[in-house]
């Protein structure tokens, strides 16, 4: 059997109907894993569906704002209803609030922390029983460059992000005996419509990001297809705990 195989394995994209979600959710589907997609938006939703069934896919889709306090219970339910098992839990959905920190609410930064990273931790904690039940399973919590880094608008999202690195160790060390893996993917400067966003509320954004990238381009959705496959496969069994950038080298550049 080859070490990237995810045939029989049935994996959950949070935030899979577009961007970074999508481009996981495709890498792992066309590796085998049937895929439920969790997001609001429904015409996302079915449009996602629509692509990845069109390659032969087995997918499914779960329309639910992660910020409800039981959605991580529902989404789990979702996917052992539709499949039967549950292997691999991606925590992709993930939002900002472009705002300097005097100017920031209590209710902005809470949301950003909910959608973030209190979404990771209920989804994962809802995981865990099922995942320990069949004998293993691999969770992926999707960071930044600002689990990394700070800038002056970025307050709440670098604390959702920074949290999801710690909370990834964490969990690896308690779930390490379960054969669990978690381990957390660090995207560069993607183009999404989470960035078209910031692109038009920040002029100049693309070139100046753009001049740091030693690869000389900015990633796209398709970049996260390899490393979604490895962190979700066997390939990756002695790796937890870990954040592994996906960045074009953004990250090391000086
Ligand atoms: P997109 O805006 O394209 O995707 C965000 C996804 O999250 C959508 O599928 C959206 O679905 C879903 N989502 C957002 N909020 C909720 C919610 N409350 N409940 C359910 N689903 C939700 O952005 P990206 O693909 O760029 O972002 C994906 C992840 O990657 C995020 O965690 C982001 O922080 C992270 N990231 C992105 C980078 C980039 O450069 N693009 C860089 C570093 C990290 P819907 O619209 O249906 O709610």
């Amino acid at each position: 059997m080859s070490l990237f195989n995810l045939n029989d394995r049935v994996a959950i994209v949070t935030g899979g109907n577009g961007g970074i979600g999508l481009g996981m959710a495709e890498g792992m589907a066309a590796a085998g894993a049937s895929i439920l997609i969790v997001g609001r938006n429904s015409a996302k939703n079915d449009s996602a569906i629509e692509k990845l069934r069109s390659t032969g896919s087995k997918a499914e889709v779960f329309q639910i704002d992660v910020t409800e306090t039981d959605a991580g219970l529902k989404i789990v339910n979702a996917a052992l209803d539709a499949f039967g098992r549950l292997d691999i839990l991606v925590n992709n959905a993930g939002n900002g609030i472009r705002k300097r920190p005097e100017d920031l609410t209590l209710e902005d930064f809470r949301w950003v922390l909910e959608t973030n990273l209190t979404s990771a931790f209920i989804c994962s904690q809802a995981a865990y029983p099922s995942m320990k039940k069949t004998g293993g399973g691999k969770i992926i919590n999707i960071g930044s460059m600002y689990s990394l880094f700070g800038a002056p608008y970025v307050t709440a999202y670098s604390v959702s992000k920074g949290g999801l690195v710690q909370m990834t160790k964490s969990m690896a060390t308690a779930w390490a005996s379960d054969n669990i893996q978690v381990n957390a993917i660090l995207p560069g400067w993607i183009d999404t419509e989470l960035t078209q966003r910031a692109r038009q509320e920040l002029e100049g954004l693309y070139e100046r990001q753009l001049a740091r990238i030693p690869h000389g381009r900015w990633g796209t959705p398709e970049d996260h297809a390899g490393i979604a496959i490895f962190l979700s496969s066997s390939a990756s069994d002695y790796i937890t705990g870990t954040s592994i950038p996906v960045d074009g080298g953004f990250s090391i550049s000086g």
